[in-house]
């Protein structure tokens, strides 16, 4: 089975003190142990965070360059993670895709120099309210997956989360059919296109206006196996969600 997996993508929020507030009350309570459970803070908390937060919770970037340690101010390479004990990075988040103009071959070249330096991926993908209501969400999924096929061959360092991105910060949560069908073509994409065995064993999960009141009954679709959580991975609720799956 799949290890139910929580991450919790702060985006560019928090401070010194908030974020050693937000990992002390997760030390401090009772989590799933069988969830697998990351933090993406900004990175220039990464290392506070990875310092503060109890071994077996798992500290991600929020994004990482493509090329090795060089000249290339203002950005972040796969070592400097690994020398920093942060063992996952997000890559292609619908923020980054438009509002930092990122495409699918610079996202898919990003996964690989993560995937091949042995840092996890948490993948994002997903449609537009235009793209959705004109019945590309399936075509557009598997089009930002295509690029990271063509660019890698071991899909077992990977998380996919689809975030749709009309449901991210507003309010608006997929619905559990809605989610769980674009989950489903997910899976099936990987069977056809990567393999049996990663359709099987990659985590698919789930975010987008993800709270404590919704998660427990997405958790219990069949092919959602987590939660990319941004707005409420910021409050106490974090917990709940973190263990829906109890
Ligand atoms: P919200 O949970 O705030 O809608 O954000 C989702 C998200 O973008 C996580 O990466």
């Amino acid at each position: 089975a799949r290890q139910f997996f929580v991450g919790g993508n702060f985006k560019m929020n928090g401070s010194v003190d908030g974020i050693k507030k937000i990992i002390g009350h997760l030390n401090d309570a009772k989590l799933d142990p069988n969830t697998e459970v990351v933090i993406a803070p900004p990175a220039l908390y990464l290392l506070l965070a990875r310092e503060h937060l109890k071994p077996g919770l798992e500290v991600a970037a929020q994004n990482v360059f493509d090329k090795p340690n060089g000249a290339f101010t203002g950005e972040i390479s796969v070592d400097q993670l690994k020398d920093s004990n942060i063992t996952w990075t997000l890559l292609g988040h619908s923020e980054r895709r438009v509002v930092l103009q990122e495409d699918d071959q610079f996202v898919a070249s990003k996964t690989k120099a993560a995937l091949d330096g042995g840092i996890g991926v948490i993948f994002c993908c997903g449609e537009s309210l235009e793209q959705r209501e004109s019945n590309k969400t399936i075509d557009v999924v598997t089009s930002q997956l295509k690029a990271v096929k063509d660019k890698i061959s071991d899909w077992s360092k990977i998380v996919i989360a689809y975030e749709p991105i009309w449901a991210i910060g507003t309010g608006k949560v997929a619905s559990k059919e809605q989610a769980q069908e674009v989950h489903a073509a997910i899976r099936s994409w990987l069977k056809t296109e990567v393999s049996e065995k990663a359709a099987e064993e990659t985590r698919i999960i789930y975010g987008g206006s993800v709270s404590e009141n919704n998660c427990k009954d997405l958790s219990k679709q069949p092919d959602i196996d987590g939660f990319l959580v941004g707005g409420a991975s910021l409050k106490p609720a974090f917990v709940d969600i973190i263990n829906s799956h109890l």
